[in-house]
């Protein structure tokens, strides 16, 4: 339960969430997109957020979407990572949601919400990064598609009142080889000391993080990789410049998260078919 009163707006269309957004600011309610809302709800109740106006995107159409859509994959922004899961169109996108709390949880969380979440991890944002992923943009004048490499850096940096429709891939990155590896502390179903993930494409392996930094990010990629993997191989440049970037916190030192970031990130070589030194 949210603890104070607030208005609630469930916009039918793209344009109803951006008008109802624009319509709360002005009105000063600090309005919130919402999908699954448990973030939003958690931060309500530890009265770290106190939004004035929720507006539910869940039943827009656009936002809905999970198919093929000319050369990309896309995914509508409310979709449940269960609804993601469950349709098995992205192998490395489906694995990675697998990996996120258990299914009745899975069955709220949005794609949208962790992408544009607060915590560090935004796990499903991870495959998006690996394969050169898009993020459909919408605000009061356009809806735009623009790279994630030119919006993301640490976070989505969407302006105020921007709503993410969608995420999308282009659909040759469905059929790519990919390996995850997800480390936690106390049993399965809890956040990643370090989650990576980790596909082969256009002679080189890409591999991105969640959980070892404040924040998920895609590493440089190695073409080298023929020359096999050890303790002085391709990966440890590819960590390398993220070196001072490895988070202390109650689960695991930074040391103990780059040790298992170089143990994850040489297994998912491995299994890509990287021979080992
Ligand atoms: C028990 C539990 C375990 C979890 N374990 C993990 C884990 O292991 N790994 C992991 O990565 N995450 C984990 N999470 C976090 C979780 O994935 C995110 O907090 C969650 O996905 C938020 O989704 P939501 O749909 O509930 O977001 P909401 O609470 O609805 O929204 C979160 C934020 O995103 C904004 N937002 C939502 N949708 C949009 C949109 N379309 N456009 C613009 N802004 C938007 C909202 O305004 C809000 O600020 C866990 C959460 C729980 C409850």
């Amino acid at each position: 339960m949210i603890p104070f009163d607030f208005d609630y707006c469930k916009a039918e269309t793209i344009e109803e969430a951006i008008k109802a957004y624009t319509e709360f600011k002005e009105s000063g309610k600090a309005p919130l997109y919402y999908g699954g809302g448990t973030e939003i709800v958690t931060l309500c109740r530890r009265g770290q957020i106190s939004p004035g106006a929720l507006i539910d995107i869940k039943s827009i159409p656009e936002c809905r979407v999970l198919g093929i859509e000319g050369e990309r994959a896309v995914f509508g922004s409310a979709l449940s990572l269960s609804e993601i899961a469950d349709s098995k169109a992205f192998p490395l996108l489906d694995r990675t949601c697998l990996g996120i709390a258990d299914r009745t949880v899975r069955n709220r969380l949005t794609l949208g919400g962790n992408v544009c979440g607060r915590l560090p991890y935004r796990e499903a944002i991870l495959p998006f990064l690996l394969c050169e992923g898009e993020a459909l943009i919408a605000e009061e004048k356009s809806t735009r598609w623009v790279p994630l490499k030119a919006i993301f850096d640490k976070r989505l940096k969407l302006a105020p009142g921007e709503l993410l429709v969608q995420m999308a891939v282009p659909k040759e990155a469905l059929e790519l080889p990919y390996s995850v590896a997800r480390k936690t502390k106390g049993g399965r179903i809890a956040y990643p000391i370090v989650s990576a993930a980790g596909v082969k494409a256009k002679g080189a392996i890409r591999i991105a993080l969640s959980g070892a930094f404040a924040y998920p990010a895609l590493l440089g990629s190695t073409s080298n990789f023929e020359e096999g993997v050890g303790a002085t191989g391709p990966f440890v440049e590819l960590i390398e410049p993220f070196a001072r970037s490895f988070i202390s916190d109650a689960w695991a030192s930074s040391d103990y998260r780059r040790l298992l970031t170089e143990l994850s990130v040489a297994q998912i070589f491995e299994e890509l078919g990287v021979r080992k030194q």
